[in-house]
């Protein structure tokens, strides 16, 4: 990073620093990757001169003499053939001579080595390197030798130069060209991408790419005319135009000694880019291409956007604005180092600032867009934005206009998954955190259920098959589909032919815990107490009270031998083929949860003591081997089979209600007990070598062991 050496050339001082490592390998990815669509890297340097005047046009709200050395804000390209160079020339912010060392090739950026990875694993491709925020290095892709010329207010003029290879220079700029303020990049082009001298080539490009930068973005064209001119207007000379004058046709000189032809080589400043910021036009006249090279520009993606809604608001407050969905969620979606915003806030045409955190809320930071407001102050702080009313109803409307968007992406069912594929964990999170959307949001989700198949089931749809008699949407979490398909919780709903989705992301817990209701209708977990089926008739009832009355012992028997393993024992209404299952209190979590919370690092444990301790053992009177427990225990309560029996119960209950085993060794022995029951082993043949298992019947001293409350 420290100059490696330091020399002098031209009277000025050249510092030569070496690359940091992860850029240098960058570097060479870049010059040796075999990649066609290099045409990107002109995007990619037109983006950061675009970003540069952003820097420096909102610093002038503040302090207008910053503009002093440069009014005006532009883009200037100009290719020379002769020199086989391409230049791309901004009035933007300029780099100090830190700048400079830092931002390009000392310090790298946490996308460089995200970039390099996601290029061998192929999971994206060169163009995407704007998204990185590597772009600039993109220049190596079509040229050899880099040459940056600087200049920002707070420092002199200093030029950058490099030919990869390990290495760059940094040299004071005494005797160059004087930029005023801005950055001139000189791209020395590769022998065989000469074609970005064609200015043909640069138009399309800058119209593909960067037609909807909102500086001017001029090239520097060439023409050559023939024309007729007088003797006397000979010496004269266009103003505007600088040019050369060639004699190129004398031979009527005898005839008309007043009139010559000649070849005219002019050259002038050519604007490629439209100016007029396209959310101002009529949403009816841009066609669907406009809208993508827009989004494309905006955002670096090189896929177009799923979606798109273009709103003006007026009346008390105006403002227009454009909103799209990507197709894909990027890489870094959830990433809390990184705060993402991804909409640009104008006021009245001037660019104020791309990170607005109040303009709309954490859940919608995948939607991208432009919002320009002819309300807010141009002068506007970070400080004055937080508190600022006319903000917070462009929030709202956004948040509105973003849910419409969303509806109408369900409107067709390949789109619809694909955005559900991508931004669904950001509609749950909407619903946990958004109470005045949630309702509308809920009629986002979709879910597999016992009667989806391979289709995903919105919670309106579920609506329209309930059974009769059917009053609550029942639902099951777990770890996945497979996971929560054959649970024994599930058995009575089968039965019943009452539909149950699965919701099997972790954010399902934290959304459906938030939304409790949906059309009038409670959200019932499967898994947590109390889950009441229906109203039964007399008899039912009747036969039920038997039933209950007739386990009431075995009930207290079970709780005895388990101890505070599980809150209480009672007879369960959901489970038909199952023994038995372990449910979770109303209010705590569910199993799906505890396990989620263990997965989490930073736990808070005295809230997990309390939040995951309350399991209800439910026991199935119908099932052949409660009853048979039930006989044993009555026969003779201190049964050493019947604490055997509970205990490989409880453990294995646990497993199926999908909790985890605390101990799966003791599990394992007992289940190995019982294998050798069933095949005749002799116990005593083979106890020495099981001395230090467990005893199966000593559940008091296992206790401390079973039990994981922490
Ligand atoms: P990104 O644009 O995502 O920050 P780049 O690799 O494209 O990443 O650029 C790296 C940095 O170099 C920029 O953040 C900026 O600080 C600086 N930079 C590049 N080009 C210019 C320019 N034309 N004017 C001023 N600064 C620039
Ligand atoms: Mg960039």
């Amino acid at each position: 990073m420290a100059a490696a050496d330091v020399h002098m050339a031209g009277g000025a001082e050249t510092e030569t620093f070496a690359f940091q490592a992860e850029i240098n390998q960058l570097l060479s990815l870049i010059i040796n990757t075999f990649y066609s669509n290099k045409e990107i890297f002109l995007r990619e340097l037109i983006s950061n001169s675009s970003d540069a005047l952003d820097k420096i046009r909102f610093e002038s709200l503040t302090d207008k003499s910053k503009l002093d050395a440069q009014p005006e804000l532009f883009i200037r390209l100009v290719p020379d053939k002769a020199s086989k160079t391409l230049s791309i020339i901004d009035s933007g912010v300029g780099m100090t001579k830190s700048d400079l060392v830092n931002n390009l090739g000392t310090i790298a950026r946490s996308g460089t080595k995200e970039f390099m990875e996601a290029l061998a694993a192929g999971a994206t491709d060169v163009s995407m390197i704007g998204q990185f925020g590597v772009g600039f290095y993109s220049a190596y892709l079509v040229a050899d030798k880099v040459v940056v010329t600087t200049k920002h207010n707070d420092d002199e003029q200093y030029i950058w130069e490099s030919q990869a290879g390990g290495s760059f220079t940094v040299t004071l700029d005494t005797t160059g060209e004087r930029l005023g303020r801005g950055t001139k990049i000189t791209l020395f082009l590769k022998d065989d991408q000469l074609e970005y001298l064609e200015e043909r080539r640069l138009k399309d490009l800058v119209k593909k790419h960067s037609e909807f930068i909102s500086y001017p973005i001029y090239l520097w064209t060439e023409k050559t005319t023939e024309k007729e001119i007088s003797d006397d207007e000979d010496e004269e000379k266009d103003d505007k135009k600088e040019g050369d004058v060639e004699v190129v046709d004398d031979d009527d000189k005898g005839k008309d000694k007043k009139k010559k032809k000649v070849k005219e080589v002019t050259h002038e400043w050519v604007q490629i880019n439209k100016q007029k910021p396209i959310w101002l036009r009529k949403p009816e006249e841009i066609t669907r291409e406009e809208y993508a090279s827009f989004y494309k520009s905006l955002t670096n993606d090189w896929e177009d956007h799923l979606a798109v809604k273009h709103f003006s608001v007026e009346g008390q407050l105006e403002f227009k604005a454009i909103l799209f969905v990507p197709r894909r969620a990027p890489f870094d979606l959830f990433d809390t180092r990184k705060k993402l915003n991804n909409i640009k806030l104008y006021v009245r045409r001037v660019f104020i600032m791309d990170n607005c955190e109040e303009l709309i809320p954490e859940w919608l930071g995948f939607v991208k867009g432009v919002v320009d407001s002819d309300d807010l102050p141009l002068n506007i702080s970070r400080e004055t934005l937080q508190q600022n009313k006319i903000l917070k109803v462009i929030r709202k409307n956004l948040v509105k206009k973003c849910i419409e968007m969303f509806f109408e992406i369900a409107d067709n069912k390949e789109d619809y998954a694909k955005f559900y594929d991508a931004f669904s964990k950001n509609i749950k999170l909407g619903i946990h955190e958004d109470s005045q959307n949630r309702a509308k949001l809920a009629d986002l989700l979709r879910y597999h259920s016992t009667k989806s198949g391979d289709e995903m089931t919105s919670l309106k749809d579920y609506v329209t098959r309930m059974k009769e008699g059917q009053k609550d949407i029942y639902y099951i979490t777990g770890e996945s589909k497979k996971a929560v398909e054959n649970s024994p919780f599930l058995e009575r709903l089968k039965k019943k032919g009452y539909e149950v989705l699965f919701m099997v992301d972790a954010i399902d817990e934290y959304a459906v815990g938030q939304l409790k209701e949906y059309d009038g209708k409670k959200l019932v977990s499967a898994t947590k107490e109390g889950l009441k089926l229906d109203e039964e008739t007399e008899e039912d009832k009747k036969r039920r009270e038997e039933r209950k009355k007739q386990f009431e012992d075995l009930c207290k028997v079970i709780k005895e031998i388990l101890g505070d393993r599980v809150e209480k024992v009672v007879v369960s209404d959901r489970i038909v083929d199952s023994p038995c299952c372990l449910v979770t209190g109303e209010y705590g979590w569910t199993a799906n949860m505890e396990r989620i919370m263990k997965a989490q690092a930073l736990r808070d444990s005295s809230m997990s003591a309390y939040m995951s301790s309350k399991k209800t053992m439910e026991i199935n009177p119908d099932n052949g081997i409660m009853e048979e427990l039930r006989k044993r225990a009555e026969a003779d309560k201190n049964d050493k089979s019947v604490k055997d029996l509970v205990m490989l119960l409880f453990e294995t209950a646990l497993l199926t209600s999908g909790f985890s085993l605390d101990d799966p060794n003791t599990f394992a022995a007992r289940i190995h007990r019982m294998l050798k029951l069933g095949l005749n082993i002799d116990e005593d043949a083979t106890v020495d070598e099981d001395a230090d298992m467990p005893a199966l019947d000593e559940g008091a001293a296992e206790e401390s062991k079973m039990e994981e409350v922490d």
